[in-house]
């Protein structure tokens, strides 16, 4: 299956990505954990990268596009993906789409709208904390780990994200809502567009998630 999983930010798309790729064997790219490890590494990539993420904005599409599309033209033409946060304009929805063909890759299945409440996401987003070693997300109140403070996975130590910071997360929200109408219609248009109401527990959602696969023919149940 070739997802591509869209929504505000908070909604929880990394998470649930996360978990579909452990359990379901799909490559997970987040295009943020991408931009963040380009970061993390001085690479000028995400050196230029990083003011736009830290402010809340987006990155400039000819940044992002390039980095994700170099990432998916290494894996096999058939290989099953779940993109978390690319797309996120209509303009890096096209040329997604326009890569897949070049390379005769099979194209996106679905996309799987997110939606949540703007109390929930702000709720979400001041109680996230992520590992700062390997990336996987926990939440204060509803994904603790074992150990406060510390990566159940890998054992480093969990921070807040810089963007995370209440003004920016008010920022962030404002600038999806500014951008996601043109990406939601670019999915509507070719008959992709699911809506995934979400908001309850991970598991929950999960599962969810695996009754709208299962529907649409992507996933086998058991
Ligand atoms: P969230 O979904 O919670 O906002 P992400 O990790 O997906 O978190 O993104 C963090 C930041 O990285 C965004 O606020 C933006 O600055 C940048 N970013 C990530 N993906 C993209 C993208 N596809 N296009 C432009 N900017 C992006
Ligand atoms: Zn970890």
């Amino acid at each position: 299956m070739r997802l591509v999983f869209l929504g505000p930010p908070g909604a929880g798309k990394g998470t649930v990505a996360g978990l579909l790729s452990a359990r379901q064997g799909v490559i997970h790219i987040g295009s943020g954990d991408l931009l963040r490890e380009a970061a993390a590494q001085g690479e000028p990539l995400g050196r230029k990268a990083r003011g736009y993420m830290e402010k809340g904005a987006l990155v400039p599409d000819e940044l992002v596009t390039g980095m994700v599309l170099g990432f998916l033209e290494k894996l096999e033409g058939s290989q099953g993906f779940v993109l978390d946060g690319f797309p996120r304009t209509a303009r890096q929805a096209e040329d997604l789409d326009e890569a897949l063909a070049r390379w005769n890759h099979r194209p996106v299945h679905l996309a799987v709208n997110f939606t949540v409440s703007r109390e929930k996401i702000v709720e979400r987003l001041s109680g996230r904390r992520v590992c700062s070693q390997c990336g996987t997300p926990f939440h204060t109140a509803t994904l603790r780990p074992k150990k406060e403070g510390v990566c159940d996975r890998c054992g480093g130590a969990l921070a807040i994200r810089p963007d995370d910071e209440s003004q920016t997360v008010l920022k962030r929200l404002d600038v999806y809502e500014e951008t996601a109408r043109p990406l939601l219609d670019f999915y509507e248009r070719q008959g992709k567009l699911r809506s995934f109401p979400v908001g309850r527990g991970l598991e929950e959602e999960y599962g969810s998630l695996v009754e709208l696969l299962t529907a649409e023919r992507l996933l086998n149940q058991g």
